[in-house]
């Protein structure tokens, strides 16, 4: 089966491994170039852990991990008000999970791949054209293919999504917030600590990467915009929105980047089908959960990995393929977005007594006794990976 992948994602490649794999031919049209752009930190762990150690790709994961081994809360003077460590993360998260680069996680993926599949950089679809044998796309540079199935794991703004089921704001559903990211040298000194500090409306978190002296600076806040912000406004609204903030913030925004910055609604995405004729769609493309719920480059993963299982048990029936894969993994994704929404509430609260009741709930909340409710929130196990018709 030939099989076009629009995006070169997590979600993407680990479909094109698979796929690969079981010995059909995926091709992957990725808009950017080659080789890791920007970045941020993500937690991996439940399902897209165990795909990964099913890839045989954990140990060179695990070769560039976050310097962060525990998370701290700190109030405006710097001094600590709550702790999060690694054992304690675990149990949350019912076993192992790794603490890495967005970019790396990719890169190890786009080597998985390397001299298997056809990966063309700075292509992208214009055009899909279903037909009863086939699906046709016209590429941006004009020229046209036909493939079996076209996958769209072109992330939370897809493009497949758009031609094949419709404009994204029929499918987004905003949760209140945005945030942006850049790295920044180390300059408060935090060394191996996640730190967050957290105001009424708005959140300055600051990690270690895994390059000695850089780290990423996260900034989350309350907004009801929807509207995308213009690469060149970023830094400016950056400054309006955290005027007057405390702890480290005013120097951090002082390292803001004109240029490249990474800024975005927290978004989350539903559809009533993840198919329409031979186009299907796995990530953040069908079933975004956002950065809240720390769980979705995992997901990403299942997407893809759950797609390429079910069209090798169903190679001559895309659409029993397509229910397949949905029936299995749109349950799981849902209730996490519904978790992700209740989470979500109460991340960044808005007022002063909220944030007073944060603090106090973050207290205890992080102690061992509360490891069961911690894990309803967060924790994931792999029971949604079938025994693969993939061999
Ligand atoms: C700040 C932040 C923190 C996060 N933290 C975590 C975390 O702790 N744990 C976790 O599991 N998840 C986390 N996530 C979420 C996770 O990164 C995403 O859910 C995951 O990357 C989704 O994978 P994807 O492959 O579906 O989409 P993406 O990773 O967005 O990949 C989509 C790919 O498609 C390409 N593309 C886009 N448009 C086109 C087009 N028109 N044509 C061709 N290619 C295109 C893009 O260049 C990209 O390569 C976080 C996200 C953010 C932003």
């Amino acid at each position: 089966m030939r099989v076009l992948i629009s995006g070169g994602g997590v979600a993407g490649l680990t479909c094109a491994y698979w796929l690969d794999r079981a010995g059909h031919t995926p091709v992957v049209a990725e808009r950017a170039p080659a080789g890791p752009l920007g970045g941020y930190g993500i937690d991996f762990s439940g399902t897209g852990y165990e795909i990964a150690r099913r890839m045989g790709i954990l140990e060179r994961l695990a070769d560039r991990p976050l310097r962060s081994d525990s998370i701290a809360y700190v109030d405006a003077s710097g001094r600590v008000t709550g702790r999060l460590d690694r054992p304690l993360t675990e149990k949350v998260l019912r076993g192992p999970y790794l603490a890495l680069m967005h970019t790396t996680l990719e890169a190890v993926l786009a080597d998985a791949v390397r001299d298997r599949v056809e990966v063309r950089h700075r292509q992208s679809i214009a055009e899909v054209h279903q037909g009863e044998g086939g699906v046709g796309v016209t590429f941006a540079d004009s020229t046209s293919e036909e493939f079996d199935v076209l996958v769209g794991a072109d992330g939370v703004h897809s493009r497949t999504r758009e031609l094949a089921f419709g404009a994204e704001s029929r499918w987004a559903r905003h949760l209140g917030f945005t945030m942006a990211c850049y790295p920044v040298p180390d300059i408060a000194g935090l060394a191996d600590v996640r730190t967050h500090f957290a105001e009424p409306g708005r959140q300055t978190v600051l990690y270690p990467t895994d390059v000695v002296g850089t780290s990423i600076v996260l900034f989350l806040y309350r907004d009801r915009s929807t509207d995308r912000i213009p690469r060149s406004q970023r830094a400016a609204r950056l400054r309006t929105v955290y005027a007057g903030s405390g702890w480290h913030t005013p120097e951090l925004l002082a390292q803001a980047p004109t240029g490249e910055l990474f800024m975005d609604t927290l978004t989350q995405i539903e559809l009533p089908h993840w198919s329409a004729g031979r186009v299907a769609l796995i990530g953040d493309a069908c079933g975004a959960l956002t950065l809240a719920s720390a769980q979705g480059a995992s997901l990403a993963m299942a997407g893809g990995y759950l797609l390429a299982d079910a069209l090798t048990a169903h190679p001559n029936d895309c659409a029993a393929a397509f229910t397949d894969y949905e029936a299995r993994l749109r349950p799981v994704v849902v209730a996490r977005q519904r978790r992700t929404r209740s989470f979500a509430r109460s991340l960044v609260p808005a007022t002063r007594a909220g944030h007073a009741a944060q603090r106090l709930i973050t207290r205890l909340l992080l102690r061992d006794s509360l490891v069961p409710l911690l894990r309803h929130g967060f924790g994931d196990t792999s029971s949604i990976l079938p025994t693969t018709s993939i061999t």
